[in-house]
This record gives C-alpha cells, sequence and structure tokens, in this order.
C-alpha cells in the first residue's frame, strides 16, 4: 500500500472586525484575518498538506493573491478543489492532524464545529479529523493578537484500483 505524507503551514495577520474565519467556521471575535481570500489559516495549512502529500506545489500555485477572481474567496471552495486533485491522483485521505496558534478567540468551544465542517467539505468522518488550539503563551506576533497560524499534516493513502 502506498502512502503519502504532507505538512502545511499558514498565518495571517488581525485586523478590528467582526469575526475569524477557521476550517470553514465563522467565529465572533472583535478581529477579523486580513487576506485576499478569506483567509482562513487552517483550510489554507490543510490545502498545502494535501498538495504536498500528491507532490503538486502549493495553494497559492493554484489560487495566487494575484487573481482579483479570488478576491473575498472562501477557503471552503479552495479546499474542495484540493481534494478533488487528491482524488484525481488516486488517494484518498486517511488521517489528519492540525493544530491553530491564536490568543484569541478561544477555540475550544468550536473545535468539533470546525472538525464536522473540514470532515463535511473533504467527506470523510469527523475521527479523521483533529483540531487543536494553542495560544502563544502572550509571546511575539500572535501572542500580540496581531496574527493567527495554523499547521496541518496529513495522511493519504492510495486507492484500491477496481479492475
Ligand atoms: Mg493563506
Amino acid at each position: 500500500m502506498t502512502i503519502r505524507i504532507g505538512i502545511g503551514y499558514d498565518i495571517h495577520r488581525l485586523k478590528k472586525g467582526k469575526g475569524v474565519r477557521l476550517g470553514g467556521v465563522l467565529i465572533p471575535c472583535d478581529q477579523e484575518l486580513i487576506g485576499h481570500s478569506d483567509a482562513d489559516v487552517l483550510i489554507h495549512a490543510v490545502c498545502d498538506a494535501l498538495l504536498g502529500a500528491i507532490g503538486a506545489g502549493d495553494t497559492g500555485t493554484y489560487f495566487p493573491d494575484t487573481d482579483e477572481k479570488f478576491r473575498g474567496k472562501e477557503s471552503s471552495w479552495f479546499l474542495k478543489e484540493v481534494a478533488k486533485k487528491v482524488q484525481k491522483k488516486g488517494f484518498k485521505i486517511s488521517q489528519i492532524d492540525s493544530v491553530v496558534i491564536a490568543e484569541r478567540p478561544k477555540l475550544s468551544e468550536y473545535r468539533s464545529r470546525i472538525q464536522k465542517r473540514l470532515a463535511s467539505l473533504l467527506r470523510i468522518s469527523i475521527g479523521q479529523v483533529s483540531v487543536k488550539a494553542k495560544t502563544n503563551e502572550g509571546l511575539d506576533s500572535i501572542g500580540n493578537k496581531k496574527a493567527i497560524a495554523a499547521w496541518a499534516v496529513v495522511l493519504l493513502v492510495e486507492k484500491v484500483k477496481t479492475k
């Protein structure tokens, strides 16, 4: 059985606003993430991990922030497009693990909603998606509430070919 792993990372700056979108879930708070798309760092990290696992570049390769058609785009759309590429390469997602690093908002009460949303976008079960939340203990840009970052690791397995 062929397996592939991929790692992804992303960070976006914060500004005053009405909420941050993480893993496709809008979380109310007094800030929002700055980006060309909806700046969903968690989905961007998962996209990069998936693309890395199939050796297909990174999110910016397909959805560049210089392209007006992606302005304000919901990142859940990027994730679905990336999932199609994984399918086409003959792989399926076995497991996703991720970490969101944010001083605020507090993510623990949104964790299961985020897992559910990611699982539904990727058509996998909730048990295959892990989302963990960390603060940066008040240190650096994340600790100073100027940014939110995310890491993701994915494991893909080759789909069984039907003759
Ligand atoms: Mg990004």
